[in-house]
């Protein structure tokens, strides 16, 4: 609870942006998005006779509403949303059109979504480090890893994407409370249509803090080593990982990541 207290506190928050929206000709009711929601924005209400609907939805449907005074604009309904009928800031189109552009004319693109909090940080600071990556990564900053949606992924790897990357906050530190366990559910989720399309790619969950700034550059090197099919040496990788330390699991496929760090560098009090 203290975690959650101190989550809310100090979350950035939408920062002036709007609050998401419900398309209610394409809500069908269905519950996902209230459940989702990490705030308690969302309700299902009883239709008003006048708002548009979906062809099957009844008389009696309900509708899902957002109170735009307790949204933070996470967009995690947005990504979860199975009739894409919520509207965030950061559309789909703005999504999609962003994958496309940082892809386009890249060999074997590797492409990383990446939180504007933690993980921001993280990177910004590697950054100033002058740590660097190869030159087909492409980073995409979210809001919230909440904000990618499996859709995200798979079309990054429509687009020749040879690996997918997500970048958060630090476990159980996420700044929108479950942006990161949504955005684990919907890389599942892509990992599966990708498989069944025959397509399967790498795809790897990361909990950064800004602390991790020493070893955030490493991490992206060896997934996008193991991403463009390189060969990962004994020697490289005992290099590697034994920089990266809490990072033991990146190879693995599975969500890896350090703890907070305490806040030393971020700023984040904790
Ligand atoms: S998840 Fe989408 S379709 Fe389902 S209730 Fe929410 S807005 Fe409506
Ligand atoms: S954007 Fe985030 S806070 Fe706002 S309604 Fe959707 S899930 Fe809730």
């Amino acid at each position: 609870m203290a975690s959650e207290i101190h989550n809310f506190l100090t979350s950035s928050g939408r920062r002036g942006t709007a609050a998401s929206q419900v398309d209610a000709a394409q809500c069908v009711g269905c519950d996902t998005c209230s459940a989702m929601c990490p705030f308690g924005a969302i309700t299902l209400v009883d239709r008003p006779e006048s708002a548009p609907r979906p062809a099957e939805v009844k008389d009696d449907g309900k509708l899902a509403v957002i109170d735009a005074q307790s949204c933070r604009a996470c967009g995690i309904c947005a990504a979860n949303c199975p009739e894409v009928a919520i509207a965030h800031n950061l559309s789909d189109d703005a999504l999609f059109g962003r994958i496309a552009l940082m892809t386009e004319g890249v060999e074997k693109p590797v492409v990383g979504f990446y939180c504007k909090e933690c993980a921001g940080a993280a990177i910004g600071l590697s950054g100033q480090h002058r740590d660097r990556y190869p030159e087909n990564v492409r980073l995409i900053e979210l809001p919230c890893l909440g904000r990618v949606s499996a859709l995200h992924i798979v079309e990054a790897a429509r687009l020749g994407a040879a690996g997918v990357f997500l970048a958060g906050c630090a476990e159980g530190r996420c700044q929108y409370r479950t942006g990161d366990t949504s955005a684990l559910e919907q890389m599942t989720i892509a990992g599966e249509v990708l498989a069944d399309s025959s397509t399967p790619l790498p795809l790897e969950l990361w909990h950064l803090c800004a602390v991790d700034r020493l070893s955030v550059g490493r991490r992206i090197r060896m997934f996008h080593a193991k991403a463009i099919g390189d060969e990962l040496t004994p020697a490289l990788l005992e290099h590697e990982m034994g920089l990266i330390g809490a990072g033991a699991g990146a190879l693995s496929g599975a969500p890896t990541g350090a703890v907070c760090g305490g806040g030393e560098v971020c700023g984040c009090g904790r």
